[in-house]
């Protein structure tokens, strides 16, 4: 079978070129092909010489994703939904940070997987099930792919941020998502701090204790949405299995292993997660960790009416009341709500098109 370039570290392709008799500083140009310019044809790689062009046609290919669809959102979000080889589809979502200087920014939500065997009820993607992992060069093409577009359109500004938050969970594809970050991250590469590499579970614990001990001084991001069992199972099946017990448990550890403030996210349903009892829920569960609240006003789903968002005043009072507890806390900046901007919403949408034709 052929071996997908885009999918390959340094020291792999440093093996594939010495079992072609090629001299070992091959390996570096061609890292630098694929993961630093992001090359997505062979013939592009000019300077290799022909017999090892021929060499990596005969054994390698490049992913290559289709662009399916765009959309562009009123303040200029951007979701993009990505055509893999085998006729799946994957959503990213591109949000571009503009005003002062130091803090532009082209921040990408990328997927992990394609749909999601986790089933948030308040979720597009957890509607429509679990269909496979993404590869290593499926995940890092979404950057490189959008990162062309930024060019093709003249934005000298690269996905500078990355944020684990597209479709799937990540932590259930953690090998392919590791070794993506790896690449991401590499100074041969995008070079993309690994502080602007956010990664956000659900709460599969033992995967959470797995990613704890790499050390990586990324982002984690776990997604709370609820801070009683009862209602937290009820939004999300995965706390049947990992109760708020263990994963606040897993989420100490990991604290005291890595030492980064954790972010929690909490999807605002009005009526449901926003009443004073919930603030003092929030504030025994957090107690002396180092963390911050993200509130985020849920998005309306098809299918899930029942989910209401609340208004902007609602919003507002129960951040202060967090705050008021003693929690750090702050309503996400929303992006891209005109354009099925939550995971999922956009390829559920083309799925139901090509269902009813
Ligand atoms: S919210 Fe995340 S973990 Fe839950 S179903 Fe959707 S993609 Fe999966």
């Amino acid at each position: 079978m052929q071996q997908d370039l885009r999918s390959m570290n340094l020291e792999e392709m440093a093996a594939l070129l010495a079992e072609a008799g090629q001299p070992a500083f091959r390996a570096k140009q061609l890292f630098g092909w694929i993961h630093q310019k992001q090359v997505a044809h062979m013939e592009q790689m000019h300077n290799l010489g022909k017999p090892l062009l021929s060499y990596l046609e005969q054994h390698c290919h490049i992913t290559v994703m289709e662009l399916e669809r765009k959309q562009v959102s009123r303040d200029g979000t951007e979701k993009f939904l990505f055509r893999l080889a085998d006729g799946n589809d994957i959503e990213c979502v591109l949000m571009r940070y503009r005003g002062d200087l130091s803090k532009q920014r082209n921040t990408l939500c990328i997927s992990s997987q394609v749909g999601c065997a986790m089933g948030c009820t308040f979720c597009a993607t957890g509607q429509g099930g679990f269909v496979r992992n993404l590869t290593v060069g499926e995940i890092v093409s979404q950057v490189y792919e959008v990162n062309r577009h930024l060019q093709a359109e003249g934005d000298e500004l690269p996905v500078g941020n990355v944020v684990f938050m597209g479709m799937g969970e990540p932590l259930l594809n953690l090998d392919h998502v590791l070794q993506a970050i790896g690449l991401l991250n590499h100074p041969q590469g995008q070079q993309i701090g690994i502080r602007r590499i956010t990664v956000s579970t659900c709460g599969i614990v033992p995967k959470l204790q797995e990613l704890a001990q790499q050390k990586l001084d990324l982002v984690l991001a776990v997604s709370l949405h609820a801070p009683n069992n009862e209602q937290r199972s009820s939004v999300m099946p995965v706390n049947r299995q990992y109760p708020l017990e263990q994963l606040m448990a897993a989420c100490r550890k990991y604290q005291a292993i890595n030492r980064n403030r954790i972010s929690f996210e909490y999807a605002l349903i009005a009526g449901f997660n926003d009443q004073p009892v919930h603030v003092q829920q929030l504030k025994q569960l957090l107690q002396g960790m180092d963390c911050h609240l993200n509130i985020i006003p849920v998005n309306p789903v098809a299918n899930t009416a029942q989910f209401s968002r609340p208004d902007k005043k609602q919003v507002s009072a129960f951040v202060k009341a967090l705050q008021k507890a003693g929690l750090k806390a702050s309503v996400r900046e929303e992006k891209g709500t005109d354009i099925d901007g939550a995971c999922g919403q956009l390829r559920g949408k083309v799925l139901k098109q090509q269902q009813s034709v």
